[in-house]
C-alpha cells in the first residue's frame, strides 16, 4: 500500500455524528497512531520543503496540531487562525455562513509581514467556508497563500473548487464522497 492509501485507510468514519445522516470523518486515528503520524506530517513537509514558505497558518483547532509540527520542520513561526474572541491583541476579522447561522475567524494584524509566502493548513475542506475566510484574512494583511492544504478534500462539498475559483491553489491527502 502507498502512503497516501494507507494514510487514508487510518482515517474513520463515525455514521450519524454529529447529527442523524451525517458521515463524519475522524482524524483523530491519524493523531494517536505513531507510524501514521509521523508520515501524515512527512507527507506536507516534503510537499512544501522547497517553497520557501515563510509561515504556517492553522485552523483553529485541528489545524494547529497539523501545523505546527509543519512549521517546525519547515523551519517557520506557527500562526493561529482563531475562532472569534481568543486572541488579546488588535485583530481581524471574517464571518463565513454555516448551515445554521455563521462564524467568525480572527488573526493578529502583526501575524505577518508583507508579502510573507503562507502555508495555510486545516484538517477537512467541505464547503470551504473556513478555509476561504481563513485566506482572505492572510491576504488582507497583505501576505500571500502559497496554498490551501487538508487532509481531506470533500469534492462533493464544492470548497475545494470554490477555492480554486477564487485563485487559491488547493492540496489534500486524499478525498472522500
Ligand atoms: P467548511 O468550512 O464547510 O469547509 O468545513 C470545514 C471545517 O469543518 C473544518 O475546520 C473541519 O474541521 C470541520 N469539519 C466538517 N466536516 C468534518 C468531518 O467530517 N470531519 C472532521 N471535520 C469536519
Amino acid at each position: 500500500m502507498n502512503n497516501i492509501d494507507y494514510l487514508r485507510s487510518v482515517i474513520r468514519t463515525v455514521p450519524d455524528w454529529p447529527e442523524e445522516g451525517v458521515m463524519f470523518r475522524d482524524i483523530t486515528p491519524l493523531f494517536q497512531n505513531k507510524k501514521a503520524f509521523r508520515k501524515l506530517i512527512d507527507t506536507f513537509v516534503h510537499r512544501y520543503y522547497d517553497h520557501e514558505i515563510d509561515a504556517v497558518a492553522g485552523v483553529d483547532a485541528r489545524g494547529f496540531i497539523l501545523g505546527s509540527p509543519i512549521a517546525y520542520e519547515l523551519n517557520t513561526g506557527f500562526i493561529p487562525v482563531r475562532k472569534k474572541g481568543k486572541l488579546p491583541f488588535e485583530t481581524v476579522q471574517e464571518s463565513y455562513e454555516l448551515e445554521y447561522g455563521s462564524a467568525t475567524v480572527e488573526l493578529h494584524t502583526d501575524s505577518f509581514k508583507p508579502g510573507d509566502k503562507v502555508l495555510l493548513i486545516d484538517d477537512l475542506i467541505a464547503t470551504g467556508g473556513t478555509m476561504i475566510a481563513a485566506a482572505n484574512l492572510i491576504k488582507r494583511l497583505g501576505a500571500e497563500v502559497v496554498e490551501a492544504a487538508a487532509i481531506i478534500d470533500l469534492p462533493d462539498l464544492g470548497g475545494s473548487a470554490k477555492l480554486r475559483e477564487q485563485g487559491i491553489d488547493v492540496y489534500s491527502i486524499c478525498e472522500f464522497e
